[in-house]
């Protein structure tokens, strides 16, 4: 194929449109500004460990999962090193209100099981929710990657009510209804506004069987970059784009910031779409009410994390995420500021290529609103305030609080602490208040939170987490809409289906 794109951004969206495009040879040429590939795959090595940014638990890689079918079709599937969770428990979660724990399992029916232990008389209405967000999953075409006759597709009443709103449909008990939404930090879920879908796909990707990168999601982002350098495509990093010229509604090329220049028949945002109207040299390129929704849409909720050294031989590896909640009736509170911090956080033991017996870090993610961090927002990396991190410490001091409650040596285990804080994320990403999903989805206004691929500039094109589902099991699926609209509609997906194909 003789077409030339240029990516600006390598994160999720970047690297899977380039490594799509480049193999059905498009000339690519992918410009990330950090000096590692990767956005929310890429890691750092911190005290001699390595720690993921933003890819911790991860679905769709199981046998026949969505995410395996594209990274085979890709042929990198015997490069990929990642280790499935226990199937007897993806998750345990405890609430700290009564000191309970709860199990989750992995499959349809295990998942009902586990829960039945501990709600006895919720067996009934348990599968018929279950069934409820398998149903509503099955109207999303692309998670499953069926080719799509369709261009405008109509939904049911329950994909588009709000999530909180679907499990109260389907569920009595006020400790079950919270405990089915435990997993809602995950998608950035907000009471009333996450619409049922994104909870529907996301419940039903884990039901189905997480996994975690073995080793750093790194190694996951650099195979992607190896992929497109060895389709012919270029790979820039640690020059980021600083500006997109216009004219008459076409890009004629970017700059970057030490000053080269590129050029291709299409340009493919994969940055925050606020980020990239700053780079407009013609902000009017894009019609005005285009640009004002685009800066109006809310953005999901952000989070600050413990990245935690251990002592050797004192944390045993587990195979599973854990969920540490304050309280039940605040379980979809989490992008409120007037209440007490944390509210909740995951945490987990990442797994090493050759893990054994016993963990050596530890990652304790909780999530955060803007609002917390607002007044420092003027700062950058390297050049916060004294305050600031005091500010840290105290947010620190509460999270390790939180973990005595439940192992009551924690402190002893712990050797060195690193944190990121909502303006981490913003710094290191280039996204809106350090968003962790990007645009915060509204099932009160599904058009306004979800953002189209094609814009008013003809050969500029849109990926990532804002247009769609956000991270590794919605992200993908994106690259391969952005990647049809050069290639042709249904083009990669009739390959993933050679069966049915036309
Ligand atoms: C703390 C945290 C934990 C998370 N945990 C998970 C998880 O466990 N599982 C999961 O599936 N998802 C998780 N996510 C969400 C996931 O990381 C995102 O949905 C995903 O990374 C979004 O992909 P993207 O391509 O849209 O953006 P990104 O991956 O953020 O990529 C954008 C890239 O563009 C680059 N960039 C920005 N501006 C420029 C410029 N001007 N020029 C060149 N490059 C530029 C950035 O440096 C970045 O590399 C988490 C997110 C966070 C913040």
């Amino acid at each position: 194929m003789d077409k030339s794109a240029v990516i600006i951004g390598g994160g999720v969206g970047g690297l899977f449109t380039g490594a799509i495009l480049s193999k059905e040879g498009v000339k690519v040429t992918l410009i990330e500004k950090n000096s590692t590939v990767g956005g929310g795959l890429q890691s750092f090595t911190r005290f001699g460990e390595v720690f993921d940014t933003g890819m911790h638990v991860i679905g769709g890689m199981q046998q026949g999962g969505n995410i395996r079918r594209i990274c085979e079709y890709l042929g990198i599937m015997d490069r990929v090193k990642i280790r499935d969770v226990d199937s007897d428990m993806i998750d345990v979660l405890y609430f700290a209100e009564d000191k309970r724990w709860f199990r989750i399992a992995q499959g349809r029916d295990a998942f009902v099981e586990s829960l039945v232990e501990s709600f006895p008389d919720s067996g009934e209405e348990l599968r018929r929710y279950v069934d409820a967000i398998y149903n509503i999953v099955d109207e999303l075409d692309m998670f499953y990657l069926r080719p799509s006759t369709d261009y405008i597709q109509a939904h049911s009443d329950e994909f588009i009510m709000s999530a909180d709103q679907l499990i109260a449909k389907y569920i009595t008990d006020a400790h079950l209804r919270s405990v089915l939404a435990y997993m809602n930090p995950l998608y950035a879920g907000r009471k009333s506004i996450t619409p049922a879908y994104i909870h529907a796909l996301i419940s039903v990707i884990y039901i189905n069987g997480p996994s975690r990168f073995a080793g750093g999601s790194q190694l996951f982002a650099n195979t992607l970059r190896d992929l497109i350098i060895e389709n012919g495509g270029e790979v820039i990093t640690g020059d980021g784009v600083v500006k997109v010229a216009t004219h008459e509604r076409m890009i004629t090329g970017v700059t970057t910031k030490k000053g080269r220049e590129f050029s291709a028949d299409y340009y493919i945002s994969a940055i925050h779409p606020c980020s990239l109207l700053k780079l407009l040299d013609d902000e009017s390129a894009l019609p005005k009410a285009y640009r004002n929704r685009l800066n109006d849409i809310p953005n999901s909720y952000s989070a600050f994390t413990l990245n935690i050294k251990l002592k050797p031989n004192t944390f045993k590896y587990i195979n599973h995420s854990c969920y540490y909640m304050k309280r039940y009736d605040q379980i979809w509170d989490f992008d409120r500021d007037d209440v007490p911090w944390p509210l909740g956080f995951l945490y987990m033991t990442p797994p090493d290529i050759d893990q054994d017996e016993y963990s050596t870090k530890m990652i304790v993610t909780a999530p955060m609103t803007w609002d917390r961090v607002k007044q420092w927002e003027d700062t950058r990396l390297g050049h916060r305030t004294e305050e600031y991190e005091l500010w840290k410490e105290e947010c620190t001091e509460k999270l390790i609080q939180c973990m005595e409650e439940i192992y009551p040596d924690f402190r002893a285990y712990v050797d060195k602490i690193n944190t990121a804080s909502p303006l981490t994320i913003r710094d290191y990403y280039a996204v809106k208040e350090g968003a962790m999903c990007g645009y915060s989805k509204d099932c009160n206004n599904m058009a306004m939170s979800q953002v189209p691929i094609v814009t008013k500039i003809k050969n500029l094109l849109l990926t990532g987490q804002n247009c769609s589902v956000h991270g590794f099991c919605g992200v993908p699926l994106t690259a391969i809409n952005t990647s049809e609209a050069i290639l042709g509609r249904n083009y990669i997906l009739n390959k993933l289906n050679p069966d049915t194909a036309e």
